[in-house]
C-alpha cells in the first residue's frame, strides 16, 4: 500500500490537531521509512522479481525490524512518546498511525508479512489485483485530503500550493505505478529512491502544514 498510508496521515489531523503533518506522515509510513535503511544494513532482504504481485515486481524475502507487527508495536510506541508532546492522545494515535501500516500492507501484500521477527506471516494478497487495489487505496486517499483540506486552511502560498503540489506528487506517482509493471533496475536503486521519497515527503508535509492553520470548531 502506498497512498492508503498517507491517507491515514492526513485524516489524523482532524483528531491530532496540534501535532504536524509531517509527523503523522512519518508515523503512517514510518515502516517504509526505515525499510530502505535496513536493506543497505543488510538486515532486512528484498528481490526484484516481476510479476511477483500484479502491482508489485517486489518479493520481499525478510523485513522483521521494519514490517513485523510486534516490532511496529515497539517503534509506535517510541515515536508517540518523542512526538506526542506529552499528551496521552497525540501518543495513541501517532501510535495507532505506526501500527496501522501492518494492518494496511497485511490486507495488500501476499503473506509477507510478520507478526514478529522469526514469526508466521501473513497477508491477503490483494495486490494481485491491480483494480481491486486501486479501488481501496484512492477513495481512501480522497477521504484523507478532503478531511485534512477541511481540517486547515492555507495561511499563505505555500500552505495551499505546498500542499496541494505534494498530494499530486503522491498521487502521480501512485498511478504510474499502477499503470507501468516496470522493475527497478537493482536493489540499490529501490534503496536510494526509497531513503530519498521518505526523506522527502515528511519534510514536506511538514513544511507545507506549518503554512496551514487548524480550523476550529468545524
Ligand atoms: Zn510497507
Amino acid at each position: 500500500m502506498f497512498i492508503g498510508h498517507y491517507a491515514l496521515g492526513l485524516a489524523a489531523k482532524r483528531v491530532t490537531p496540534g501535532v504536524s503533518l509531517g509527523v503523522l506522515f512519518a508515523s503512517a509510513q514510518f515502516a517504509d521509512i526505515l525499510w530502505p535503511f535496513l536493506l543497505a544494513a543488510g538486515l532486512e532482504h528484498v528481490q526484484i522479481e516481476p510479476g511477483n504481485t500484479a502491482f508489485t515486481p517486489l518479493n520481499f524475502v525478510s523485513y522483521p525490524y521494519s514490517h513485523s507487527l510486534a516490532l511496529l508495536i515497539v517503534w509506535g510506541l517510541a515515536l508517540g512518546w518523542i512526538f506526542g508532546g506529552g499528551q496521552r492522545r497525540n501518543l495513541a494515535i501517532i501510535a495507532a498511525l505506526v501500527v496501522s501500516h501492518w494492518g494496511l500492507d497485511f490486507i495488500m501484500h501476499r503473506p509477507d508479512m510478520p507478526l514478529y521477527p522469526g514469526g508466521p506471516k501473513y497477508g491477503l494478497g490483494v495486490w494481485n489485483s491491480i483494480a481491486l487495489t486501486v479501488a481501496i487505496e484512492l477513495p481512501m486517499y480522497i477521504a484523507g485530503v478532503w478531511i485534512y483540506l477541511r481540517a486547515t486552511r492555507a495561511r499563505d502560498g505555500i500552505g495551499r500550493w505546498g500542499l496541494l503540489l505534494l498530494i499530486a506528487m503522491l498521487l502521480l506517482i501512485y498511478v504510474g505505478d499502477a499503470l507501468s509493471s516496470e522493475a527497478p533496475p537493482s536493489v540499490g536503486a529501490l534503496t536510494a529512491v526509497a531513503a530519498t521519497g521518505g526523506v522527502l515527503f515528511t519534510a514536506w508535509s511538514w513544511w507545507a502544514d506549518r503554512h496551514r492553520d487548524v480550523v476550529t470548531g468545524r
